[in-house]
């Protein structure tokens, strides 16, 4: 049995240059400063905000608590999957993760995998998800040169809903005009391969090594598992969308896990109570962490979507 309770995080808004001076109305934020693109919700910077945890960071929680914290996924040593929101108002650098493989020859823990599920997409929302059949790595340091690398790059329409897998080693690109949240493994690995000759700081030999021409990233169908459907089930992650009406959620939504898991609220409003902590509310864009083995009662307020996240090796 766990002895810690569910709680909180308090979301981190990171500034990048890609992004929105006004979150509205996903959140109630505003800037006059640098642009926010990013919002971390899983962070370690992140700030419990319920629990005898509160005020102690998702750092400083995982240290103290790895193993009643992770469970199963306690063996790496800090929190599993890095989860944000993703608000792009002009088009990402061209970027690419190394595998676990590579980045472990370079003295790293781990590599990046990710996945994006789209809350929201406007008509012309797309992505860029991989290289075009038959194109080889002369051809893109070539259009790397000329500042052609569009035309070798697939280009995926996306919609609301869509989930979108991007293993290590898919050269990608998000594209204006969708909100995407992120689930990605723990790693600060990135390789800017392309900025669309906008200057920024290219890594192309540690994104050619990583890059590979052929990989598995594409959208990924939900699967319906009647009350509930699996949006993802990969290597490292695996997703749920729950659609709740007012009232006691589904059990199984709530019930003890091996390893931690989180809900993240996409619309609605849900309540979480269980034995050993008080009842708190989790509202729309909100996340909260469930250690393992550690179950809980929720409640929707009216309908609202929960999207339950939790890390996986398949
Ligand atoms: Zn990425």
């Amino acid at each position: 049995m766990s002895s810690m309770a569910p709680f909180r995080l308090a979301p981190y808004f990171r500034t990048r240059p890609w992004g929105f001076r006004d979150l509205r109305p996903w959140y109630d934020y505003q800037t006059t400063g640098e642009p926010i693109g990013e919002v971390w919700l899983t962070g370690e910077m992140c700030i419990a905000e319920t629990g005898p945890c509160a005020g102690h960071s998702l750092k400083a929680i995982t240290a103290e608590h790895t193993q009643e914290l992770l469970g199963k996924a306690a063996a790496a040593g800090e929190f599993p999957l890095l989860v944000k929101m993703l608000f792009p108002k002009e088009k990402l650098s061209v970027q690419v993760h190394p595998n676990d493989e590579l980045a472990q020859k370079h003295g790293f823990p781990r590599g990046k995998t990710e996945c994006w599920y789209a809350l929201d997409a406007e008509k012309d929302a797309s992505v860029a998800l991989g290289i075009v059949p038959g194109t080889t790595p002369g051809q893109i340091r070539a259009a790397i040169e000329d500042e052609t690398l569009e035309k070798y790059l697939e280009w995926l329409p996306v919609h609301q809903g869509d989930m979108i897998y991007v293993d290590a080693g898919t050269v990608h690109a998000i594209g204006p005009g969708a909100v995407l949240l992120e689930t990605q493994q723990t790693s600060d690995l990135t390789y800017r391969m392309y900025d669309y000759g906008r200057g920024r700081e290219l890594h192309i030999e540690a994104s050619m090594e990583a890059a590979r021409m052929t990989t598995r990233a594409g959208k990924v169908e939900p699967v319906d598992a009647g009350d509930h459907s699996v949006l993802i089930r990969e290597d490292y992650f695996e997703m749920e969308r729950w659609p709740l009406a007012a009232g006691v959620a589904p059990a199984e939504l709530g019930k003890a896990a091996a390893s931690v898991q989180m809900l993240f609220c996409a619309s609605g409003e849900i309540t979480l109570s269980g034995a050993g902590f008080d009842t708190f509310e989790v509202k729309r864009n909100q996340l909260v962490v469930i250690p393992a083995g550690t179950a809980s009662k929720i409640a929707s307020t009216g309908t609202s979507v929960i999207i339950r996240i939790a890390p996986c090796a398949v």
